[in-house]
């Protein structure tokens, strides 16, 4: 049995699975990991170098020169590829139309999930992602499952996306892009999306988001110590 706190989230494309993680992370004092935000990052440094994700000893070669680092700053999540701040550019299209395929590399998984399992080694941590139940903490003493609809989640997204000023994609080209990543995570032969059998299904259609959070913390209270 582990000693550190370790909560997992995982569940489908922008369903509030950051959100959740950060509040959840702020409220317990638990370090934030964004495991999404690496596949993102080293997804911008293969669109930067060219590198083919179809060429396992290009693959191999790159990633041996990617050096990823967190820096928490109020719970919000920043990264580094190879000490340059990379968290809005990984956030953009670009990005997000090429890093499901990214990521269903198995050499780029298996440096991920070892980097993230180091993360997790000792510190009580909340990551969210993909594969965090079923791979990266299998042991994980609390595993949330979230779900919402996808127009909705859409719909969501997109006014993130406004609000930051990213006015270049449409509310269709978010949805597409959702269903897009959704199918590819899901049909993934890698470690694809699941639910782990013992995570507990968070559907946030139709809560708040101090709700989820309430609801998350009564799944924590039980191994506070
Ligand atoms: O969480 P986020 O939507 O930023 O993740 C971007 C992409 O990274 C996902 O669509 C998925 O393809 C990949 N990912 C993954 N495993 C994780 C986290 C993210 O495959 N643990």
């Amino acid at each position: 049995m582990r000693k550190n706190l370790v909560i997992a989230i995982d569940g489908y494309s922008s369903c509030g699975k950051s959100t959740l993680a950060k509040a959840l992370a702020k409220k317990l004092g638990f370090i934030y990991i964004d495991s999404g935000a690496m596949y993102r990052a080293v997804t911008l440094y293969f669109i930067r170098n060219n590198v083919d994700i179809h060429n396992n000893e290009a693959v191999k070669d790159a990633l041996q020169h990617i050096e990823l680092n967190f820096h928490s700053r109020d719970y919000q999540s920043h990264i580094t590829l190879n000490g340059e701040e990379v968290s809005e550019e990984i956030r953009l299209m670009p990005v997000s139309e090429n890093v499901s395929a990214v990521a269903a590399n198995k050499l780029v998984r298996h440096e991920m999930v070892r980097q993230q399992q180091r993360m997790g080694k000792s510190k009580n941590i909340v990551m969210d992602g993909r594969d965090i139940g079923t791979t990266v903490f299998e042991d994980a003493q609390v595993k949330l499952f979230m779900t919402a609809d996808p127009k909705l989640r859409a719909e969501r997204r997109f006014k993130e996306m406004q609000e930051k000023g990213d006015t270049s994609t449409t509310l269709e080209e978010v949805f597409e892009n959702i269903a897009h990543r959704d199918y590819a995570d899901t049909t993934r032969e890698e470690s694809p999306l699941v639910r782990a059998e013992d995570a507990i299904i968070l559907d946030n259609t139709a809560i708040s988001e101090s709700e989820q959070l309430e609801f998350a913390l009564e799944k924590v209270k039980p191994f506070l110590p």
